[in-house]
């Protein structure tokens, strides 16, 4: 007998379809198709190598792309302790961090992925790669898949969990979009990068501070000064930019807001801890102590070498020579200093994808497709993308079991 049911995607989504698909095993053989060499490749770079598979606090706030009710009704049923005791029946105990992400004890991503493939065996699941899936179509009410080799495979359900384009090399390539498109689903019209890095004019201060790691606010503006969106967390310089969890966090919005203001813009202020007022008052009060030493008790020196020079004052003068334009100026470099964003470094370095096939189209009780029944859709794939964390995950192991759980009842 050929597989009743097919996933396209044995990446976080697909396996955890497949596998409660094949637990509940009322429907007949389950198999898993991966068009990828080394399965779980994204899985194993994933959280720096050592995979954050969730976060302690999941709600549907930390997600962007379709609604937030429909978000929060799909996450709310596996929600982070159903994760937390997935992963410890499966031998994989998770750990908490300050910052609340959840990493496997070993901090290894191996484990995880290792984790998953036995009980994906366990449970029954046949999983075939490098099984690239060309098209699916209907069939006298099934489906018939075809691979980029000629191969053939018939199914009566399909779940589609190919992911977004985020870091291609490792298979996800956005082929899904297409074979959702052929079922009559939409596509949103914007699909962009997420937690992406952002690049910098080369000649700008803060590219010369590469390695420089400090916690900072980020804020989006359009054009005419409206805030859009607001990130706070550690900001990293890099030779080409900016990247760590607050520019990575932001970036989708800034990107988003481009497509209709060209003049968005992206500002920093890097003493997110105080108050306007404050900082004017620490200034007017410098008397013969010069403005370096006092940023330097919040800020390492090279960037307050930096952002004086940005704001076209000597750091080592007495504070009481300071020109209110100059105190102006200073406060603005330190408080709100737009970042000339020249763009983005691309799905290759992007760890999500943004925009995607939209939550409306699929029923959020079993994650089946509204205009192609017996038509699945999980994990990246969906029009959902999550902040650093753990969110991402979360969304692939909560769609993919509802997926699963659903395409595996008869
Ligand atoms: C560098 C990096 C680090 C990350 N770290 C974290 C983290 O620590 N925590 C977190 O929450 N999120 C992290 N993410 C995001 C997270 O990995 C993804 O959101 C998540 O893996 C999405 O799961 P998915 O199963 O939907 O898609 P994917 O993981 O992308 O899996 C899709 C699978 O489908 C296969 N496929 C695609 N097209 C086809 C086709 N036509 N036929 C057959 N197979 C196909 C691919 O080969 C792939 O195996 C990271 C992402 C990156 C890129």
């Amino acid at each position: 007998m050929g597989p009743r049911v097919a996933v396209v995607g044995a990446g976080a989504a697909g396996l955890m379809a497949a596998i409660h698909a094949a637990r509940r095993g009322e429907c007949g053989p389950v198999v898993a198709l991966d068009g990828a060499r080394t399965l779980g490749a994204k899985i194993l770079v994933s959280g720096g190598g050592r995979c954050n598979v969730t976060h302690h606090a999941v709600d549907e706030t930390a997600f962007a792309g379709s609604t937030r009710p429909a978000i929060r009704k799909v996450l709310r049923r596996f929600d982070v302790a159903r994760t937390v005791e997935f992963f410890a029946d499966l031998g994989v105990a998770l750990k908490r961090e300050e910052t609340g992400k959840l990493f496997p004890v070993s901090d290894r991503a191996r484990t995880v992925l290792d984790a998953l493939a036995r009980s994906a065996r366990d449970a029954g699941v046949a999983v075939r790669h490098p099984w690239r899936v060309e098209a699916v179509e209907r069939r006298d009410g099934a489906f018939v898949l075809r691979s980029a080799s000629g191969e053939r495979l018939e199914a009566d359900r399909v779940v589609l969990a190919s992911g977004g384009c985020s870091l291609p090399k490792t298979g996800s390539d956005g082929h899904g979009y297409a074979i959702a498109r052929r079922l009559g689903h939409s596509v949103t019209p914007r699909v962009f990068p997420g937690l992406v890095p952002l690049t910098l004019p080369r000649d700008h201060p803060l590219c010369a501070l590469s390695g420089l790691s400090v916690p900072a606010r980020l804020e989006v503006r359009t054009a005419s000064g409206r805030r859009l969106a607001r990130m706070a967390g550690s900001l990293l310089c890099t030779h080409f930019g900016l990247s760590g969890p607050a520019a990575l966090d932001i970036s989708r919005y800034l990107i988003d807001a481009r497509f209709d203001d060209r003049g968005a813009t992206l500002v920093v202020n890097w003493l997110p801890a105080m108050a306007p007022d404050a900082l004017d008052a620490a200034l007017r009060e410098l008397g013969r102590r010069t403005p370096g030493t006092l940023l330097e008790r919040w800020l390492p020196d090279r960037l307050v070498r930096t952002l004086c020079a940005v704001a076209g004052i000597d750091g080592s003068r007495p504070g009481h020579r300071l020109t209110r334009p100059e105190r102006v100026a200073l406060a603005r470099a330190l408080m709100d200093m737009p970042l000339p964003v020249t763009g983005d470094r691309g799905f290759g370095y992007a760890e999500v994808t943004a925009g995607g096939v939209p939550l409306s189209e699929v029923r959020l009780e079993t994650m089946e497709s509204r205009v192609s029944p017996g038509f699945y859709l999980c994990g990246e794939i969906c029009d959902v993308d999550g902040r650093i964390g753990g969110f991402n995950f979360q969304w692939a192991w909560a769609s993919g079991y509802v997926a699963g759980v659903s395409v595996g009842a008869c």
